[in-house]
């Protein structure tokens, strides 16, 4: 009797465990390489997101579902759930992961979304955007730094994240209109061809300011009429986004 109570309860654990499986195609072929450990580190970092004031769910769920330690230098993995950018080598770093949440929430994706990055980096960020939508396309102009980041969502499941070794100042107008543009790193100003690439009712996130400093974080709208209203949403500091033929800043 005790033992088919026993059996009962195993029974029981196992079809919610298998509940708490992510429900999504794209996450479900993905090997999940989530360590209990690493998983209570990742759950007090969304403690920390939420306490700034993030309550959309999703964006947390998303947050929760990427590991963010194999997106470091091993010299890093210990602070990876920490709230604070690191240095991801080459003078770049991974942001911030409550900015990364509040950028990801500002683009209000879908499912059928089509989104364009500038400045790919480790590929965190492109993840994050691929637990809501198939159509990521992420430019990145260090060409280790890209060629890294394909590999890395390729080992970890994210097979449909495609990643371009270029200026972003010239968007990916092979896959545009894009209904949101993410950039992340600093433009002096707002590249034209992102803001032609962008949909009809489409949104851009986009940090612009002075290289090194203080920067507003700009939300972007084009409505149906093509005319753009722009809003600066906090204060940021992001790297700059650099020309490839010139090595200026853009
Ligand atoms: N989103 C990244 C963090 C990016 S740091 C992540 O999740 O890890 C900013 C990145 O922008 C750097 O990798 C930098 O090389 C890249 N960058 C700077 N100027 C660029 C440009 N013109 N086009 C594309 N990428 C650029």
């Amino acid at each position: 009797m005790r033992i088919a109570r026993c059996f009962v309860l195993w029974l029981l654990v196992s079809v919610a465990w298998g509940l708490g499986a992510p429900a999504d195609a794209s996450a479900a072929d993905r090997p999940a390489p989530r360590t209990p450990a690493r998983q209570a580190e990742r759950n007090r970092m969304l403690d920390v997101i939420r306490r700034y004031g993030m309550t959309d769910e999703t964006v947390l769920r998303a947050m929760a579902g990427v590991p963010r330690h194999e997106f470091v230098p091993p010299a890093q993995a210990r602070s990876a759930y920490a709230d604070t950018p690191l240095p991801i080598g080459h003078g770049q770093t991974i942001s911030q992961p409550y900015i990364v949440a509040e950028m990801t929430r500002l683009l209000r994706l879908t499912p059928q979304s089509r989104v364009l990055e500038i400045g790919t980096g480790s590929g965190y960020q492109a993840a994050i955007l691929a637990e809501f939508t198939e159509h990521v396309y992420t430019v990145e102009i260090i060409e280790e730094l890209a060629a890294e980041a394909d590999q890395r969502l390729q080992r970890l499941g994210y097979h449909r994240v495609s990643v371009l070794h270029g200026d972003g100042w010239e968007g990916w107008p092979e896959h545009a209109p894009y209904d949101a543009i993410i950039v992340t790193c600093a433009a002096g100003q707002i590249p034209p061809p992102l803001l032609q690439q962008l949909k009809p009712g489409g949104r851009m996130v986009i940090p612009v300011g002075p290289r090194y400093a203080v920067q507003s974080l700009m939300l972007v709208e084009k409505d149906l009429d093509e005319r753009f209203r722009s809003r600066s949403v906090m204060a940021v500091r992001f790297v700059p986004f650099v020309s490839e033929r010139t090595g200026a800043d853009r």
